[in-house]
């Protein structure tokens, strides 16, 4: 039986892990959950999975959760400490991160530091202290295992594979709801048309990521951290079935592809149970009698000028990607209520990359401090 936290139970990644933690016949037993504002459903699995520990974001969330649970004998914390504390809580594990944004970097150390095995979703913390995580992992020990469906497919076409002989990973996009639209088109798109992804159900700032192409992005930051590849080595395929997850070719000019009906309960449940595989309860299966094409197509990047940005993050190197992902979490959540357009989003990206203070060979401090920086100047730009 595996012992297992997640972080961010009560979003898209953290139910879906819930499931495959009820199909599991009881090989998995939930022993934390943090979630960030949504008590009513936190209270519900606190019911259900019966954790030692639960997090919420706020004081007074605590305090009234606490209410509520007060017939059980469950732990309540809250804020950054309590994130950690669940993170690297002693009876655990594996922790699932799947709470969203930069917000899930120290915890994700605590834990690293706690020797719990990462099933990683929240790419933002790879994205943005890649060269922090990676190598501590490895002093540790600990295995860091992609939960995105484009990173564990690259991750599942490795095994029993030699890292030397591979030559490229080829990730595959959707290319979301505004693929083949000019600039023109996407000047008056709407919050709604945004939140309309044609082949995933996910949380909304993912969405947005994957309407502006960004998500794609901070994919390719997070195979170059996860695979060790330099970006050259790494290219964005547009894929708009999604069947196949992305592909590695091999020095022998081999490809392999991960392929299956887009349902991230698979990559969620291989990263858990890795090496084994399991069945998973009412997964539709692919059928190539029905899925009669595939087709592939290069990216646009002058248009999804967010993909391009990632690219030159990555050639700046140092804090660059810190810059890169801080400014899309502060515009995301700025379109979310409606206060930018959406190709504000890949303008002030750009405008912050160029405007943020470049720094190396960031520590954790730094990261936070080029966070906090880059809002400062995305702040009084916007309300210039
Ligand atoms: P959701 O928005 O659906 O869920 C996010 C979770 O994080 C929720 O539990 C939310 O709590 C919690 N949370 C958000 N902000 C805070 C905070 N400040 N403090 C504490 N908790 C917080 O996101 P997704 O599940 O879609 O995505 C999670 C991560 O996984 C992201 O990094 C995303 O890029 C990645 N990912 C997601 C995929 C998907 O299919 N959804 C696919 C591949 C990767 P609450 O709702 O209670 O406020």
């Amino acid at each position: 039986m595996k012992n297992i936290a997640i972080l961010g139970s009560t979003g898209s990644i953290g139910t879906q892990t819930l499931d495959i933690v009820d199909g599991s016949n009881g090989e998995l037993n939930v022993v934390a959950l943090s979630a960030g504002r949504n008590i009513e459903l936190l209270e519900e699995q606190t019911r259900k999975y019966r954790p030692y520990l639960i997090c919420v974001e706020t004081k007074e969330d605590a305090e009234e959760l606490g209410i509520r649970l007060n017939d059980t004998d469950v732990r309540i914390v809250y804020g950054m400490e309590g994130l950690t504390d669940v993170a690297s809580f002693p009876k655990s594990d594996m922790l699932v991160t799947a709470i969203v944004g930069m917000v899930g970097l120290k915890p994700t150390i605590a834990a690293i530091k706690s020797k719990k095995t990462i099933c990683l979703a929240n790419k933002e913390t790879l994205v943005t202290a890649g060269h922090i995580i990676m190598p501590l992992a490895k002093e540790y020990g600990v295995d860091i295992l992609p939960v995105d469906s484009e990173h564990s497919a690259v991750f599942q076409c490795l095994q029993g594979e030699n890292r030397e002989d591979v030559e490229k990973i080829i990730l595959t996009a959707s290319g979301g709801p505004f693929r083949g639209k000019t600039l023109e088109e996407l000047k008056n798109v709407t919050l709604a048309q945004a939140l309309k992804h044609p082949n995933w159900s996910m949380g909304k700032k993912i969405t947005i990521d994957s309407a502006t192409m960004v998500n794609k992005g901070l994919e390719v930051i997070e195979a170059k951290w996860l695979f060790g590849m330099d970006s050259d080595k790494i290219e964005v395929v547009v894929h708009p079935q999604s069947i196949i997850h992305s592909m590695v070719e091999f020095k022998d000019g081999g490809i392999k592809a991960q392929l299956g009906i887009p349902d991230m309960r698979l990559p969620i449940q291989y990263a858990i149970t890795y090496p084994d595989r399991l069945p998973i309860k009412n997964s539709e299966r692919l059928s190539f009698k029905e899925c009669s094409r595939l087709d592939f197509e290069e990216p646009d990047m002058e248009v999804f000028k967010g993909l391009k940005l990632a690219f030159k993050a990555l050639e700046n190197g140092g804090n660059s990607s810190v810059m890169y992902n801080a400014a899309n979490e502060y515009l995301v959540s700025m379109f979310l209520r409606e206060k930018i357009s959406f190709l504000d989003i890949p303008k002030y990206i750009e405008f912050a990359m160029n405007e943020g203070t470049f720094t190396e060979n960031p520590n954790v401090d730094e990261i936070l401090e080029t966070e906090a920086e880059v809002k400062r100047i995305l702040e009084s730009e916007i309300c210039r």
